[in-house]
């Protein structure tokens, strides 16, 4: 058995065989790490970044030690961001997928009160969400944690910087002072700012066992390079897109991610990368949530190649297998940095980070540098041999109907597929939606598919489909 076998844990059978349906072969570092610790019921502070496998890393620790028999609340995650809730709890579900009748509660901003409180009534074994909307819960009562078992703080960093503290002190002064806690943050906390996280974790954590790895992990999986620019004044910004579109040519990804310090930057960098002929989506904060929505599912299926981001758009999202991270200048701070390059190499897979650095950038370069412990010297941009356009290789197909509508995945490929339709290796993912749904289809079967959609009767009905990706 090796040693990052998930077999060597004390986990439930239910636990292990699941794991094995989900492809999770091996533990990632900071599982390997931080589970056996964290099953013996010690507190855990662990430097892991979004990425890492660190959700299953508390994940499978607060389901190994549930109690089902009772419907008390035994674990509570909190995160920063509504997105993040859903998504972690989402992998919750996936991982207690064979236990019996584990209930994980989603509670966030921005969603009504009234499902919530009648989830509440109904028992839950694991609650998520977001500070504010726990607290809120707390304070009318209608959340108890006298039960509570163990408190995870996921991207506890984050949680800081977005002014959660308060918040937080709030919701632990009333869970047990016997509960385990788990902390994850995607810097550590003596190198965090001044105060902050490593005074917070301080009176939160009992004699914790710490586990650093992100470094190491990053560095062993991330190529990073830093390209100098040499700007004229007058034409700065020309001459940065210019460069970018130069080490996009070069690289050549399939999935990447730009980032950019100001949403106005996302617009001019996605609107110059188009005209270039590539495909490049703008996420920032001035999209409504529809439509970041269909940009994230665009992106995802491979309909889109880059995504063009602000560091808050991207904030906690969870997309696999993004090849590289382009900075088109150097984040402002320094943990920023380490948050995005975090973006790729995810899972043990391998990822490029490139950042340009001008000469008045030079200064961050090597601060970056120093608190790394790594020379980074600016390299000169790149030759290009492949001068094409990145072309995304898929194309998304909206449906407008969704599970309300009792749509499933298998209607809609049945509907591609069937006599006379395009082939089964043709479709990509199929994501189903409350009132709509997406499909991926090859670009170059895109029209065909379309027309035979609008054709089909789905579930016995028409229903309006449009391309929404080139
Ligand atoms: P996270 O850092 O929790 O956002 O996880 C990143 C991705 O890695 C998720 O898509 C997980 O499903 C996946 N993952 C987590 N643990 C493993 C593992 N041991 N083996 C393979 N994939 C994993």
């Amino acid at each position: 058995m090796s040693t990052t076998s998930f077999s060597r844990l004390a986990l439930p059978d239910a636990l292990l065989t699941n794991l094995d349906s989900l492809g999770y072969r091996a533990m990632t570092p900071v599982q390997a790490r931080a589970l056996p610790a964290a099953l013996e019921g010690r507190d855990v502070l662990a430097q892991a970044q979004t990425g890492s496998g660190k959700t299953a890393a508390f994940g499978l620790a607060l389901l190994a030690r549930l109690n089902l028999a009772s419907t008390r609340v035994q674990g509570l995650v909190l995160c920063p961001t509504r997105e993040l809730a859903e998504q972690v709890s989402e992998a919750l579900r996936g991982l207690a997928r064979q236990l019996a009748n584990v209930k994980v509660l989603t509670l966030c901003g921005g969603a009504p009160f009234g499902p919530q409180l009648a989830s509440l009534e109904h028992g839950a074994h694991i609650v998520v969400g977001t500070p504010g909307r726990v607290e809120d819960h707390l304070r009318k009562g209608t959340l108890d944690l006298g039960g509570l078992a163990a408190l995870v703080l996921d991207e506890a960093d984050r949680m800081l910087d977005m002014g959660f503290q308060a918040a937080i002190d709030d919701i632990v002064a009333q869970t047990p002072a016997r509960r385990q806690t788990l902390l994850f943050s995607a810097t550590y906390p003596a190198e965090a700012a001044e105060g902050g996280l490593a005074g917070f974790t301080r009176g939160l954590l009992r004699e914790p066992h710490i586990v650093r790895v992100a470094d190491a992990h990053s560095e062993a999986t991330i190529e990073q390079h830093f390209y100098s620019l040499r700007e004229r004044s007058a034409t700065d910004e020309a001459a940065r897109l210019a460069a970018l579109r130069r080490l996009l040519l070069h690289y050549r990804p399939e999935s990447g991610v730009v980032f950019c310090n100001t949403k106005r930057d996302t617009h001019a960098v996605a609107d110059d990368l188009n005209a270039a002929g590539m495909s490049a989506l703008a996420l920032n904060g001035d999209l409504e949530q529809k439509d970041r929505e269909r940009i994230l599912v665009m992106f995802a299926n491979r309909s889109v190649t880059l995504l063009v981001a602000t560091d808050v758009a991207a904030r906690g999202l969870d997309i696999d297998g993004v090849d590289a991270v382009f900075n088109l200048e150097i984040a402002r701070e320094l943990d920023v940095h380490t948050h995005r390059v975090g973006r790729t190499g995810r899972a043990g897979e391998s990822g490029v980070a490139c950042t340009l650095v001008s000469d008045k950038d030079r200064y961050r370069l090597l601060q970056l540098g120093e608190k790394l412990g790594v020379d980074y010297e600016p390299e000169p941009l790149p030759e290009i041999e492949d001068a094409r356009p990145l072309c995304a290789p898929m194309a998304t197909l909206q449906l407008g109907a969704g599970k309300k509508d009792k749509l499933r995945p298998g209607d809609i490929l049945g509907a591609l597929t069937g006599d006379g339709g395009i082939a089964g290796d043709q479709v990509g993912k199929i994501k189903v939606l409350a009132r709509s749904a997406y499909v991926a289809v090859a670009r170059g079967v895109a029209a065909q598919a379309l027309a035979r959609l609008e054709q089909d009767r789905i579930k016995g009905r028409n229903v309006r489909v449009r391309r929404v990706s080139r």
